[in-house]
């Protein structure tokens, strides 16, 4: 796979990048490896929490410029990259003041004497991430591992090395020692490779289930552990006691949210059957009259997908829905010129023998199901091979929270849709993956919870 950026805006090849190679690799495990040995691994946790925060600091004093690269790079609207930029550093900025809390040391009660809970980083982490959120999946990653001590190689999307080079170019300018983080342009052999090497001792993976269960499987078969977050195909319900314009907002938002390319984000629209038809009308209308176009001027609502491939195989997908019996609403089509721009879209009747019933749109593709009360809605909320999250919305929080623990996912939010921070845990069930990032449970899915006890 050849690392370039193209302008997803308008398909011009920007820049080609030089894959690394095995001396490289070699290179990048050894001081890794050494760096984990080291004292600034094993010993006190502030130096590491300082470097934190001032890489929180060095990324805010850069927003406009770190939000300008992932529009070009990847095509999403300058606001959404402005506000990844802004969470990173939050994200840098949580682990560097909650970790020391998170990693202290737990007291257990026990017959047996006095006993306690330490931990410890557990050695060198690969990570193999995507590119719909360039940044934020690598800080997701980075932040909490490296104020547990634990050295991490990453291998980012083939088609965000600008800005993955710029994330290592951060870190390394905010102050952490050489191994901390080092990203590499290598093959999907050579990741392999080095989650067979035993200086390695995870594997965080996130993006499609293909790659996921290679991972999982590398990382199985040399006894590592993994974590995997894949992809999702999250229900957005909307009951009979909805603010109504409340959730079109909301599932207009979420569905066209960069260019639908979300792992949590309005995918299967489940729908009231008593405000099913006012919802779909007022909803298509929102749909259909999104402004799309160049993801850097403010105005635009949908950009561009993020590569030629992508918005042709979403084409495919959408036919292959409609040759099995879906019918097509709205949409359904790239918009030809420039840049891989796609139609919003909006797929009904479709019915459990699709196979797009149980498949995951990556790109501005609503599917709407309608439903007659609250047990078909978790009925067909757990239909699904994914498990990542979902949105309800209702005016009655008691019947929204009811459901919410019914919902099989790694998240529910109530009348609102996505909300990520650096303090909610991320993670599904099913085949949306396992282990959770962020928050205090992220911090611990790498670390040794050793115990100690005195007789
Ligand atoms: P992808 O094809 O799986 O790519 C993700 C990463 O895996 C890329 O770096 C890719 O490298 C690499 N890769 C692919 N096959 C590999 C293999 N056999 N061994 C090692 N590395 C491999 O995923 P995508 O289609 O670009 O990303 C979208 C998916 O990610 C969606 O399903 C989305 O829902 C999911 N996602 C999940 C979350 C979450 O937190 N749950 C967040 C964001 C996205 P190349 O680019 O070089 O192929």
């Amino acid at each position: 796979m050849a690392y370039q950026t193209i302008n997803p805006t308008t398909n011009e090849l920007v820049k080609t990048y030089s894959n690394h190679t095995d001396a490289d690799i070699e290179a990048a495990l050894e001081a890794a490896h050494q760096l984990y040995k080291s004292t600034w691994s094993k010993g006190p946790i502030q130096p590491r929490l300082q470097v934190l925060e001032r890489l929180a600091n060095l990324i805010d004093s850069r927003k406009e410029e770190l939000a300008q690269i992932v529009t070009r790079e990847m095509g999403k609207l300058i606001s959404d990259s402005r506000d990844e930029v802004w969470i990173i550093a939050e994200i840098a900025r949580f682990f560097a003041r909650n970790s020391e809390r998170f990693l202290a040391p737990i007291p257990i009660e026990s017959k047996l004497g006095e006993a306690w809970i330490e931990h410890h980083p557990i050695g060198v982490i690969m990570t193999v991430e995507p590119w719909n959120f360039p940044y934020y999946q690598l800080m997701r990653v980075f932040a909490p591992n490296f104020a547990a001590g634990n050295p991490v190689i990453s291998k980012h999307a083939g088609i965000v090395p600008h800005c993955a080079s710029v994330f290592e170019g951060l870190v390394n300018e905010a102050g952490a020692p050489k191994g901390a983080w080092k990203n590499l342009f290598i093959s999907s052999g050579q990741v392999a490779d080095i989650i067979a090497d035993p200086r390695v001792q995870g594997a965080a993976m996130t993006g499609s289930e293909g790659a996921g269960s290679a991972i999982a499987a590398q990382a199985g078969k040399h006894l590592k552990k993994s974590t995997l977050e894949m992809g999702g195909n999250d229900v957005f319900v909307v009951l009979d006691d909805a603010n109504m314009d409340e959730a079109i907002h909301a599932g207009v938002f979420s569905r066209l949210h960069i260019a639908g390319q979300e792992c949590i984000c309005a995918k299967r629209f489940v729908l009231h059957e008593r405000i099913a038809r006012e919802f779909l009308e007022k909803f298509t209308q929102a749909m259909a009259s999104a402004k799309i176009g160049d993801p850097m001027d403010e105005a635009t609502r949908l950009g561009p997908l993020s590569s030629a491939e992508a918005s042709e195989n979403l084409e495919k997908q959408v036919q292959r829905a409609i040759e099995h019996g879906a019918t097509l609403h709205l949409g359904g089509k790239r918009i030809a010129g420039k840049g891989n721009f796609f139609q919003p879209t909006i797929l009904t009747n479709v019915k459990r023998d699709n196979p797009a019933y149980f498949e995951e749109f990556f790109g501005p593709v609503a599917q709407i199901y309608v439903v007659r009360n609250d047990d078909e809605v978790v009925e067909l909320a757990n239909d699904s091979r994914f498990g990542l999250a979902g949105a309800i919305f209702s005016q009655n929080i008691p019947r929204a929270k009811s459901l919410a623990s019914r919902i099989e996912t790694g998240a529910v939010w109530i009348n609102t849709f996505a909300s990520t921070a650096p303090e909610l845990p991320f993670g599904g069930v099913k085949r949306s993956g396992y282990g959770r990032e962020l928050s205090q449970l992220g911090i611990k899915e790498f670390v040794n919870q050793k115990l100690v006890l005195v007789a």
